[in-house]
Order: structure tokens, then sequence, then C-alpha cells
């Protein structure tokens, strides 16, 4: 069978197994198709079974999750925990606690992190977690019972060598620390088993900013190749959680200007630009206040607020003229028609901080269009990879100082650009980012697949 056969077989193989659940196919797809040239060179993969073996998990766990709301009212959710690959090192990837979290969008981050954390450079393998429970509107005590809950059960799976959470869409801070809390208790031991801790209590500096942080460096790498930079720049970030507020801060160190801001009701624009201030005050509603972004335009009279309706087939933040897009939310943000406005309207950078927010279609416009496209694996392995630093510093039981890990991240979000352009050129794509995430995120961990053995 050619190769071109053999990776459409195994994509049907993929589907036929793995029912309902499209954003799993989606990013196997894209993977898969990017190997092509690899298998072409490399038949001992082939041989091996190393493509099948990566796309199977080597666990699941699902497990219920039992609490009581503030009424005192039995509530009852879904807990999971997806360990995909542990080739080069533990399992490693955020929770993700949002109503939409089910099977098939889980294994689909958790293969997405198998290549994130083999770019790091660090030794993690690939995982992904979380519930389908919804964070919002809930008391401080109800996230409190729920993370307990939801950790009874997690912590017979996961440890410092085994596998080691973090946060994402709905985990930040204060649930990293109910669910630490938890672990210890139920254990008895004082152990770095996840990242995202708060910095008196064995976190890392610059942790909770190195996703935004990263995918900003990662964009002024793709701009270097042009000999430009994001001074000036406008630029457009969806989501205002925790990548979008640190991708807006990073944007205001570099001298570019961001203009939008979003949650899941619509979003913000501000041709003024969200200056550090007005970030401050974007921070206090987010994390502290947990409000809407809609206030942001009662409180700032240069922005507009747009509610987004459901059922639209394009989001008109992505309309606005604009040099640079930093989708900072969620999978699937923007489609075809999407890419077609961001392009129509000056785009020409595109650095993914959310993890596969472009659909196929979308990705396929920007690689025609020959534009900057920093797909998420390469664009916000930042957050890994400062997580990486933090199990580092809990081993040695010492801590950087700021400086220290933001040079660091600097430097591994240089290197991951480096190996990607290197790695695209070296297999006939040359400026392709997508080729050359997959092919080098895979490149490592099918080596080390194959020298472990069946
Ligand atoms: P977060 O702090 O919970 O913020 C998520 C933001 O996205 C919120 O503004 C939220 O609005 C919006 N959002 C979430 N689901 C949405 C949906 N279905 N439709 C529209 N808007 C939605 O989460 P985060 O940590 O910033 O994560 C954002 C993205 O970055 C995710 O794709 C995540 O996987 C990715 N990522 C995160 C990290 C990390 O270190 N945290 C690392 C790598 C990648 P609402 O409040 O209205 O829901």
């Amino acid at each position: 069978m050619q190769v071109s056969e053999y990776i459409q077989s195994l994509i049907e193989k993929v589907r036929g197994g793995n029912p309902g659940q499209p954003e799993f196919h989606q990013a196997v797809d894209e993977v898969l198709e990017s190997l092509e040239p690899v298998v072409e060179r490399h038949p001992e993969f082939r041989q091996a079974k190393i493509l099948e073996r990566v796309v199977e998990p080597e666990r699941v766990i699902m497990f219920r999750v039992t609490w009581t709301d503030d009424r005192g009212d039995v509530q009852v959710n879904r807990g999971y925990r997806v360990q995909m690959n542990s080739a080069i090192g533990p399992y490693k990837g955020g929770l993700r606690f949002h109503p939409s979290v089910n099977l098939g969008i889980l294994k689909f981050l958790a293969f997405e992190q198998i290549f994130k954390n083999a770019l790091t450079t660090l030794p993690m393998g690939g995982g992904k977690g979380g519930s389908d429970f919804d964070p919002h509107g809930k008391s401080d005590g109800e996230i409190m019972r729920f993370c307990q809950a939801f950790m009874s059960t997690l912590y017979r799976h996961i440890g410092p060598n085994v596998d080691v959470p973090a946060g994402d869409i709905g985990v930040g801070g204060r649930e990293i620390g109910y669910l630490f809390g938890q672990y210890k208790k139920l254990t008895g031991e004082f152990a770095g088993v996840l990242t995202g801790k708060g910095l008196g209590w064995g976190g890392s500096k610059i942790r909770p900013e190195a996703t935004g942080y990263g995918a900003v460096y990662f964009a002024a790498e793709m701009l270097g190749t042009r000999k430009e930079s994001l001074k000036g720049k406008t630029c457009l970030v969806s989501g205002s959680g925790n990548v979008a507020q640190y991708t807006v801060e990073k944007i205001n160190h570099l001298g570019g200007k961001a203009v939008t801001l979003s949650d899941s009701s619509g979003y913000i624009h501000d041709p003024e630009g969200i200056d550090d201030e007005k970030l401050a005050w974007v921070m206090n509603l987010k994390n502290v206040r947990r409000g809407r972004i809609r206030e942001y335009a009662d409180k700032f009279k240069t922005a507009k607020y747009t509610e987004l309706a459901p059922g639209m087939d394009s989001n008109p933040l992505w309309a606005h003229k604009a040099d640079c897009a930093f989708p900072s939310a969620t999978q699937n943000e923007i489609n075809e028609k999407d890419a077609e406005h961001l392009l129509a309207g000056g785009v020409y950078v595109v650095s993914e901080g959310a993890n596969m927010p472009s659909t196929p279609d979308a990705v396929r416009r920007f690689l025609e269009a020959k534009i900057l496209y920093g797909p998420g694996k390469a664009a916000n392995a930042g957050g890994v990879a400062v997580s990486g630093l933090e199990m580092a510093q809990n081993s040695m039981r010492y801590g950087w100082t700021r400086e220290e890990v933001d040079n660091r991240l600097s430097l591994i979000m240089k290197e991951i650009h480096k190996t990607c352009v290197e790695t695209a050129a070296t297999y006939d794509a040359p400026g392709n980012y997508v080729s050359g995430a997959n092919i080098a995120g895979f490149l490592k961990v099918a080596n080390a697949m194959l020298d472990q053995g069946i």
C-alpha cells in the first residue's frame, strides 16, 4: 500500500473506532496528513505501528463526581483523565471544567499535548482531563467541594512521576489550590503533583503569564523572519481568561496595541487599545469579581460591546482591521469565513494561544495565503514549558527568579520556532509551521517509542 493510502486508511480506522468524537478526528487528521513525508523516509515507524499506537490512549479514566451545592442538593458530574502517551516523560496536561467537556474533546486535547510537550524540549508525556462541571455562577464553597470530590478519585491515578495535571479552561489558581489541598489530605504528602500552584507553596514565577507571553514571543519570532517586530502592530485577541489577559500584557510590553477581548456572550472593541491600566481592570473583573466582558464598554467609553447571537455563521471580532490575531478562547472559534475576514482585514500573523482554535478550512486559507500562521501546539507551548520548569523547581526544592523563568521561557519559544522552521524546510514545506510542529513533535516521541519496544 502506498504511504498516502496507508495514512488515509488509518484516518478512516480512527473515525470508525472513535465514533462521535469530531474534535479528536480533526486533530488526528491534521497530524497524520502532515506525517506522510515522515513515513516515506522512515519505514521503521510504519513497521512498528507507531502511528497506530500514538492515536490510541495508553489509559482513560472516567469517574463519577458527587458533591453537594449550597442548597444541600446532591449534584453529579463526570470526571476524566486521558493518559495519552508517556514515551518521553510523565503524562502532563491541563484539567478543563466546562459544560462542553466530553471524552472526544479531552482526547483531542491530550493528543495535541503529546506533540506540544515534545516540542518544549522538556521530558513530559501527553495527557488531559477535566469535567463537564460548569464553574460559572458557582460560589467559592461549591467550587471547593467540587474540586475535593474530583480529586477524591483522581488522586489514585496521578503523582509527580506518573501524571502531573495543570489548569485549562475553568481551572485557574483557585481550583489548583483546592485540588492540591485535597491531594495532600488524602495522601499525606506534599508533592509536586500539580502545576500552576500558588507562589507561596511550590508554584513557579511566570506560570500564570506563560501561555499568553509565549504566544506573543512566538509571534515576535515569526515576524522576525520578515525583519519585523510587534511594535506598532494592531492585534485582535479573543477570550478574556488566563491566556488572553497575559497575551494583551505582553503585546503592550512589546509596543503593540490589543484592541479586542471576548467571552462566550460577546466581545469588546477598543480602538484606542487595551493599555495596562484597562487590563488591570479586566483582570479584576475576570479573576476577582468574575463578571462579564460587556462591563468593559460601560467603564471605558472608547470601547463598543457587541453581543454574539447564537447561530451566527461568523464572529465579527475577526472582521476588524488589524495586523495580528491571537485566538485565546477555545477550539474552532475561527471558521473559514472568519479566516477570510481576517485576511481581508489585513491580518498576516496568527499565533494561537488556544488549542485548535482554527477549523481545517480556516487553516487551509492561512496556509494558501502564506501568512505567518503559528498553530497552537507550537505557539501556546509556553504554558506547559513553564509547568515543566515548575516540576524541575519542585524536584530541586528551589525556585528561580522571575527574570530567570522569563528568560528560559523566551529561549524555549525561540527554540520551538527554530525547530518548526528547520523541520518544515527539511521535509519540503518551507514556512509551514503546521508541518514543522507536527513532524518535529512526532519524531521525538516516535523515536522514544521505538527505543522502548513493543
Ligand atoms: P480561561 O481562563 O477559563 O478563559 C477562557 C476564555 O475563553 C473565557 O473568556 C471564556 O468565556 C472563553 N470561552 C471558553 N469557552 C468558550 C466557548 N465555548 N465559546 C466562546 N468563548 C469561550 O481559560 P484559558 O486557560 O485562558 O484557556 C483558553 C484557551 O487556551 C483554551 O483553548 C485552552 O485549552 C488554551 N490553553 C491554555 C493554557 C493555559 O496554560 N491555561 C495552555 C495552553 C493552551 P466564558 O467565561 O464566557 O466561558
